[in-house]
């Protein structure tokens, strides 16, 4: 099971917000910005890059969970960031597709 798996199963506690059947997202246990959140598809693909054709409707409902909880934590008009890390290069911790929400601050472009 990966991380994420885990914290779906209740094996390792996360601050949840919201779960649905499809999508659980919980507060990013090393916040980078006010708002730090993670939205993890439950279906365990483990990077971006792996994705497959039949992945495009969920892959489009990561980005409208996106919005909606940007919205639900007031950061929708002021302005977020999502980031997909996929593969070493960008510093893949968890082998398990997610979205980081980042926002509640000016954001620095380019990121590191
Ligand atoms: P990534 O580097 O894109 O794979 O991101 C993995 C993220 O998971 C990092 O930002 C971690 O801080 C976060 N993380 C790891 N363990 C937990 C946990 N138990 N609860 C919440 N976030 C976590």
């Amino acid at each position: 099971m990966t991380l994420f798996e885990k914290i779906v199963a209740r094996q390792i506690p996360a601050n949840i917000i919201q779960e649905d059947d499809d999508f659980i997202v919980f507060h990013d246990i090393n916040p980078q910005a006010p708002v730090h959140v993670l939205v993890v598809p439950k279906r365990p693909i483990p990077r971006l890059s792996h994705a497959k054709e039949e992945d495009a409707k969920l892959l489009g409902q990561l980005l409208l969970k996106a919005r909606e909880i940007a919205k639900s934590l007031g950061i929708a008009d002021s302005g977020f960031r999502v980031v997909i890390n996929s593969g070493p290069d960008a510093g893949q911790q968890v082998p398990h597709l997610h979205l980081h929400l980042l926002g509640g601050r000016p954001l620095a472009w380019p990121p590191g």
